[in-house]
């Protein structure tokens, strides 16, 4: 057993709840580098560059941006941000294919592969649908507002007291799309890791208590690399 940092890879449909397992995996290991492709086009799309506005046009209709942008993303944010004993989280990559493979090389390459865990958060595309028509953004403190247990009935923020929203992204179409994607493309990424046995797979229709503790309990049966 040696002390390799543990790495964590995300992925699921949107509204698995990646960015709520991310959150609990960086209070339970504590120096965890968190890495969202999302939030770093987000980011993109306020800038006026013509990048930024085709991905912002993107994000509104639930298209996609250019295919090498996420793994340039990831991989700078890893080359100039990672600290050698830390471990990382990387939440909406890979996407497809190509990605998986360049992550995969990445990892050789970083000796990061016995140590990082890919794991798939499983939610039905029915689930996926409903989680996300429903889920609100706050106007105030901009927190996310999931479709899960008690939150259902939340009418204002519980942080700030904010009036709660639609987030632009998640109206019907953009979402049937980003789901198209997901059985289309990312499905291949989920094959290609299962083939190579790496795939862990986590029941996502779970409370969210009980799929954190399902992702510790797969971990500790591999952390002995
Ligand atoms: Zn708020």
């Amino acid at each position: 057993m040696t002390h390799k940092p543990i790495n964590f890879v995300l992925i699921g449909r949107s509204g698995c709840g990646k960015g709520t397992q991310a959150k609990l995996l960086q209070e339970h290991f504590g120096n965890l580098f968190y890495i969202s492709t999302g939030k770093a086009f987000r980011k993109i799309a306020e800038y006026d560059t013509q990048v930024g506005h085709k991905i912002k046009e993107l994000l509104n209709g639930g298209g996609l941006p250019f295919d090498d942008l996420a793994t340039m993303l990831w991989m700078s944010d890893i080359t100039y941000n990672l600290k050698e004993d830390q471990g990382f989280c990387l939440d909406g990559a890979p996407r497809r294919l190509e990605e998986a493979k360049a992550l995969d090389s990445f990892l050789e390459y970083l000796e990061r592969k016995e140590s990082t865990m890919i794991i798939l958060l499983d939610i039905s595309r029915k689930e996926a649908f409903d989680r996300l028509t429903k889920r609100r953004i706050c106007k105030g403190c901009g927190a996310l507002i999931p479709w899960v247990g008690d939150y259902k009935n939340m009418e204002v923020c519980d942080k700030c007291g904010g009036i709660l929203e639609e987030r632009a992204d998640d109206v019907p179409q953009a979402i049937k799309n980003r789901l198209d994607y997901f059985d289309k493309d990312v499905s291949k990424v989920i094959k290609y890791f299962k083939k190579k046995k790496r795939l862990i797979v986590i029941k996502g229709e779970q409370p969210i208590e009980k799929v954190f503790s399902d992702i510790l309990e797969e971990v500790r049966k591999r952390s002995d690399f």
